[in-house]
């Protein structure tokens, strides 16, 4: 039976060559780079050149990168710190975020009692950006937090525009970029954005590593406390062998971007067309022009289907999701489907199918013929 992974937005295979790199590393580099020593000062080299590479990625400067273990984290602290030292008393965020965004604003309102306001969200997904002006108009320190690319429904949020309307009306902006990074271009001299974050494993890169991007004199303080590793920003014995797979990993998905994004477009679109043969009746979740990597279908299957449709799909050796991956299997409808369908649709059956670069035509096949057994 071939395995089929079409559950990219979870997590990504990683790539042989960062395999390769991180085990070389892990077996000679194992100083640390705090060490003044040679093993210590190779190991820093190496965090210092997989910073740069990461920079130049994103036309950065290398201080605004800094190095943490997850996306989660590196949302947590720059939600944290901005309420705390920044002293942002309003988040306006969207209820169809990352719960690594949307649960660490809910807990920041609790515990320091900051107004938060959700911009509306339009049944296609995207932001109303009448209703964010108006909610800028009000004049109170203000972040706003609002994801690049939607993890479930793949939607796209213009960060040149949402950056421009935050300065005009001078608030910070933070974008959660984990499912863009390493898949379209981002160029920080350009977008007014003062925070962004990463997590390797999305782009092929190991787990448990991750950074921020941190726009200069951005006055953040540390999460905790420690040694003076990251400028004292993220202290903790850093791991090189991490650091440097994701280096490597982000630096191998640009310079295959063009390519890879040609054929996960064609895949993408392949299946949309084997749907709509085989199951005229289906809907597309979210924007029918959402990011190329990902797809949100609700299927014209009976309702009791819902629960058993991974579960089936899983037997034939085929990974899909529905909605985020934290909710994978579970049968409680996504908070994101449930934010832009009706009460009716969302507990429907529906599936997240997500590409890479690995994906061939044969999956598709082998997912479609599948779904016309369990219809
Ligand atoms: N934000 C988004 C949009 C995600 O898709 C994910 C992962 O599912 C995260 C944050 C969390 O990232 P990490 O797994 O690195 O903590």
């Amino acid at each position: 039976m071939k395995n089929v992974y079409l559950d990219n937005a979870s997590t990504t295979k990683i790539r042989k060559e960062v395999i390769q790199e991180m085990t070389t590393i892990l077996a000679d580099d194992y100083g640390n780079p705090s060490s003044t020593h040679s093993l210590g000062r190779n190991a820093k080299s190496i965090l210092e050149l997989s910073r740069k590479s990461i920079a130049k990625q994103l036309k950065c400067t290398s201080q605004e990168i800094i190095f943490t273990s997850c996306g989660t984290e590196s949302n947590n602290w720059i939600l944290h710190s901005a309420v705390k030292d920044l002293k942002v008393r309003r988040i306006i965020t969207s209820k169809i975020e990352h719960h690594a965004v949307l649960h660490v604003v809910q807990a920041l309102q609790n515990e320091y009692n900051i107004q938060v306001d959700y911009v509306s969200i339009k049944p296609n997904g995207e932001i109303d950006f009448n209703d964010l002006v108006e909610l800028l108009s009000q004049e109170i320190k203000t972040l706003v937090s609002l994801m690049h690319v939607n993890n479930e429904i793949g939607t796209v949020l213009d960060l040149y525009k949402v950056g421009r309307i935050c300065k005009q009306h001078n608030a910070l902006f933070h974008s959660d970029t984990v499912q863009s990074v390493g898949k379209t271009e981002i160029n920080l001299q350009e977008i007014p954005i003062d925070f962004i974050v990463a997590s390797a494993h999305k782009f092929h890169g190991p787990k448990g590593v991750g950074f921020a991007f941190v726009r200069r004199k951005s006055g953040l303080r540390p999460l905790f406390y420690g040694g003076e590793q990251e400028k004292g920003l993220r202290p903790g014995t850093e791991g090189v062998h991490q650091i440097a797979g994701m280096a490597m990993a982000l630096e191998l998905s640009y310079a295959n971007l063009e390519s890879d994004r040609k054929h996960i477009s064609n895949l993408k679109s392949y299946l949309i067309n084997q749907l709509e043969l085989t199951f005229p009746e289906y809907k597309i979740n979210g924007n029918e022009d959402g990011f190329y990597t990902v797809l949100n279908v609700m299927l014209p299957f009976s309702e009791d289907k819902t629960a058993m449709i991974l579960f089936h799909l899983d037997m034939k050796g085929i990974a899909v999701s529905r909605g985020s991956a934290c909710q994978s299997g579970s049968i409680s409808p996504s908070h994101v489907l449930d934010e832009i369908l009706s009460k009716e649709d969302s507990i429907k059956p529906s599936l997240r199918i997500s590409f890479s670069h690995y994906n061939t035509k044969d999956d598709i096949d082998i997912l479609i013929e599948c779904l016309k057994n369990l219809a």
